[in-house]
């Protein structure tokens, strides 16, 4: 366990508001002017006893408008990304590729615009506090909401990752899977990724072949999960085949597929599936609040559940850096922190 904590990390699938602590989502909370009732039952919602938050996968779409609710502020949304950012460092995290929705709230005026804005400004204030992180960020596309606002943020996307602190990066799409059809946003994403944005696509969360192979074919830079790829669990063999040809990373979120039951054993996560074909794959945390876990907790559970050594594990995370979408420089610099901690530390 010691090893995972001191080992250095990459974490390239956190979304930023279901990546808050209980501690900052407490305080925030106590901020907020609703009656004890209401902030008690927000609470236990939330960050209730694991057993009783999910008792089927669609349970987590339904926690991240509560969520919302109490994030629906500039201020919230700058203590959140600040407090997460410092999170991931005491973890040993390295390098960090943040993702959000911008969210339009009516209440508090924040616009798309200010709310990504707000979120650059943290993670600039960030950058000046000296922490040993390198934090990055991708704007997310909400399969729930409307194509317009998928352009929109793409259009984004674009004019920020022309900035010269090249912190926005690129595009990730997620939501609830079982709501509209991905095949509308196609288009979308792209034409990100031939304007030079990397995209990251949740796809195969639940049994959708059809879908899930569409999504394959725009050949994506990640795969967010990717659960249900397999032919054993109702993917298609060509779907496997074509991610395994194209080499595209796949993003294994052990605990937030755990928790919200899109897998029921630790054993039978697919990250082992992929892993022991030695195709590329990077273990995350997704969202570490609602899910209640940290990224050393993956390597934890990924050790336990397929026997990996610390050789095994330290590869594991030096891998990683090969699918980060900062440019090769970048890659080049954690290469060199990775070798000097190896002949530090470990
Ligand atoms: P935010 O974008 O507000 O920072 O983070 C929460 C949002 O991320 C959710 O509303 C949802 O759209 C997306 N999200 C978080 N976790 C998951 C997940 O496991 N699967 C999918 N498909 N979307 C997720």
């Amino acid at each position: 366990e010691s090893f995972c904590l001191k080992l250095p990390k990459i974490e390239l699938h956190a979304h930023i508001n279901s990546s808050v602590s209980e501690k900052t989502f407490r305080e925030l909370l106590r901020k907020k002017d609703v009656g004890d009732g209401q902030l008690a039952s927000v609470e236990s919602s939330v960050f209730g006893p694991k057993e009783t938050t999910f008792k089927a996968f669609d349970d987590c779409f339904d926690i991240f408008p509560l969520i919302h609710k109490v994030i629906d502020s500039p201020e919230a949304i700058y203590k959140v990304t600040s407090d997460v950012i410092a999170e991931f460092e005491a973890d040993q995290v390295k390098y960090l590729e943040l993702r959000t929705t911008p969210r339009e709230e009516l209440l508090t005026s924040m616009t798309r615009r200010s709310y990504v804005a707000t979120v650059l400004s943290a993670i600039k204030d960030s950058k000046k506090k000296n922490l040993d992180i390198d934090v990055r960020l991708l704007l997310s596309i909400d399969r729930k909401s409307t194509v317009k606002i998928a352009w929109e943020t793409v259009l984004m996307a674009s004019e920020l990752a022309a900035d010269s602190d090249r912190i926005v990066i690129g595009i990730d799409f997620s939501g609830n899977p079982k709501i509209n059809d991905a095949k509308d946003f196609i288009p979308v994403l792209a034409h990100a990724k031939s304007s030079g944005l990397k995209i990251s696509v949740h796809l195969a969360e639940i049994v959708n072949p059809l879908e899930s192979h569409q999504l394959v074919e725009i050949v994506p830079d990640r795969i967010g999960h990717g659960t249900y790829l397999h032919p054993e669990v109702g993917g298609l063999q060509e779907s496997v085949e074509f991610v395994k040809k194209h080499k595209i990373p796949i993003e294994c979120c052990i605990s937030s597929n755990l928790r919200s039951l899109s897998v029921a054993k630790l054993k039978l996560h697919h990250f082992g599936y992929w892993y022991k074909q030695s195709h590329p794959v990077v273990l995350a945390t997704d969202g570490k609040g609602v899910f209640q876990c940290s990224l050393s907790g993956e390597y934890i559970l990924a050790a336990k559940a397929f026997q990996l050594s610390q050789e095994e594990l330290w590869q594991l995370s030096e891998k990683s850096i090969d699918y980060i979408f900062a440019d090769d420089k970048t890659k080049k610099k954690l290469k060199s922190q990775w070798a000097e901690i190896r002949n530090s530390k470990f």
